[in-house]
């Protein structure tokens, strides 16, 4: 059962074959079972669960059923739902329960989704290793009967660790750097960014607020789709989300590909990229080729350029949004403080891990009088180049294919002292989100073991096409229905 997809599952829920309740009992003994080795959950709300089951099971018997009624699914815990903690990941938030939901929480809940728990990530979505959170660091599936604990990729590490070890068969997540495609890819799983402003951030907790998007990730293109059906449309409480009309995601999987116009970026094909890697994403772009697919390579002039700008805006961004855990209004409160200033300053010392209060010096110097123009500044004129880079290349192609990232998955605590190096394990997606426009991450292959994603950019809006291209391919590779050991 646990190998089956949100389709499948949805069908056998259809049939009568299953019931929601006992689906969702069966996912439950099996996550609380293997999550230990894992610790892609922060918690696991049973109760909530079974009652959402039963009553799932109820609408289905009622003929009222949509194509979530009833299936199985997880969180991340940046998505406030109402009365289930929301912790982010951080100390500062540890006890923290939301009196209300996030968009994307209350569209599962009306499609009738069963929400098993919420996943681990790192703290305020600031990492690539799910080695940050205050509830310990998440294990890759992969890489374990090697016995390795290596790193799932972060910030949505939880959600993609568990999707890989089968222990949902989908989960939403973030990405403002790439934290959606850059744990997808280093756990063989099918993730997908949104264009900015296609799913609503209300409730989704803020780290960058103009680079946050949420997305689904699942096994699959296809499940991914359905996701997205849920995830997308305007939301007037979100004043940067876009009012236009939803496609049927699942409609346009199964149009041909002859004739697509791929570009290869030169500068994601460049010296840093591992060289078993490269080979992989070749071999997928040949399956393309065959798929009647044109290839031809493109440039994005101002590529090199794209972590320096990010890792100026994106902290000066964190540095605003995270002003508010004050231990004023909600949140952790240090003890006994002897003044306001006191409170402030221990609460912020006390609830705050290291990374997290790095972003938060590095954004708060950036945007500084005397600082402000030879940094923010100019950091935000380099994001407006990289994103016509982007706009001239889709003048020529109709997508763009790379490696997700350089390298697959790296040994736990190999890069947890060094940010730099951290960093650049964003060298390839990080762009996107300046620009705005939509990638995912399919899998497309295992180097020593461990799995490699091949990265998709699409044009604003252009989701649709991407999950085309990724349900295309997943009909002739099956890199994505690999089970770790
Ligand atoms: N790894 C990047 C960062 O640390 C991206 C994180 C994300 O997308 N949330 O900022």
């Amino acid at each position: 059962m646990h190998n089956k997809s949100v389709a499948e599952l949805s069908r056998e829920l259809e049939s009568g074959k299953i019931s929601s309740v006992e689906l969702t009992r069966e996912y439950l003994g099996r996550l609380k079972k293997e999550d230990e080795q894992l610790n892609s959950f922060i918690s696991i709300t049973e109760e909530q669960a079974l009652a959402d089951a039963h009553a799932a099971d109820e609408q289905r018997a009622a003929g009222k059923a949509t194509p979530w009624t009833g299936v199985p699914f997880a969180h991340k815990d940046i998505f406030c739902t109402n009365g289930v903690a929301t912790t982010c990941g951080s100390k500062m938030l540890a006890n923290f329960v939301p009196p209300y939901d996030a968009t994307v929480t209350e569209n599962f809940r009306k499609a009738g989704a069963v929400c098993l728990g919420k996943t681990n990530m790192d703290e305020f979505a600031m990492g690539s290793s799910t080695e940050s959170s205050h509830f310990g660091a998440t294990t890759n599936p992969w890489g374990l009967s090697q016995g390795e604990k290596r790193v799932p990729g972060g910030s949505s590490g939880g959600s993609a660790a568990a999707v890989a070890a089968r222990l949902v068969p989908a989960a939403t997540a973030t990405d403002t750097g790439g934290s959606i495609r850059q744990p997808a890819a280093l756990c063989g799983v099918t993730g997908l960014k949104p264009t900015y402003g296609r799913v609503s951030r209300y409730g989704m907790i803020a780290f960058a607020s103009s680079l946050d998007q949420g997305g689904p990730i699942a096994r699959s293109a296809e499940d991914n789709a359905l996701m997205l059906n849920v995830m997308a449309g305007f939301d007037p409480r979100d004043s940067t989300s876009i009012d236009r009309d939803v496609p049927d995601y699942t409609a346009t999987l199964n149009e041909p590909l002859k004739g697509l116009r791929i570009g290869l970026p030169q500068e994601y094909f460049a010296s840093n990229l591992n060289a078993a890697v490269e080979e992989q994403i070749r071999g997928a772009i040949r399956e393309y080729e065959k798929l009647g697919a044109t290839v031809k390579e493109v440039s994005l002039p101002h590529a090199d350029l794209a972590i320096a700008a990010y890792y100026v805006i994106a902290p000066a961004e964190a540095s605003a949004n995270l002003s508010r855990f004050d231990g004023a209004r909600y949140g952790y409160r240090c003890e006994d403080p002897k003044d306001l200033m006191d409170m402030y300053t221990r609460t912020r010392a006390e609830g705050f891990g290291a990374e997290v209060k790095r972003r938060i010096l590095v954004g708060t110097y950036a945007l500084s009088a005397g600082y402000f123009d030879a940094y923010y500044l100019k950091a935000q004129k380099v994001r407006r180049l990289i994103q016509q880079d982007f706009i001239d290349a889709f003048q020529e192609v109709d997508v763009l294919m790379s490696p997700t990232t350089p390298s697959p998955a790296f040994v736990q605590g190999e890069k947890s002292n060094d940010p730099v190096t951290m960093y650049l394990e964003d060298v390839f997606t990080v762009a996107i989100n300046l620009a705005g426009i939509p990638a995912m991450s399919v899998p497309a292959g295992f180097v020593d073991g461990l799995p490699v994603g091949l990265q998709i950019i699409g044009d604003y809006f252009s989701e649709a096409r991407l999950l085309n291209a990724a349900h295309q391919y997943q009909q002739v590779t099956d890199w994505h229905q690999r089970e770790p050991q």
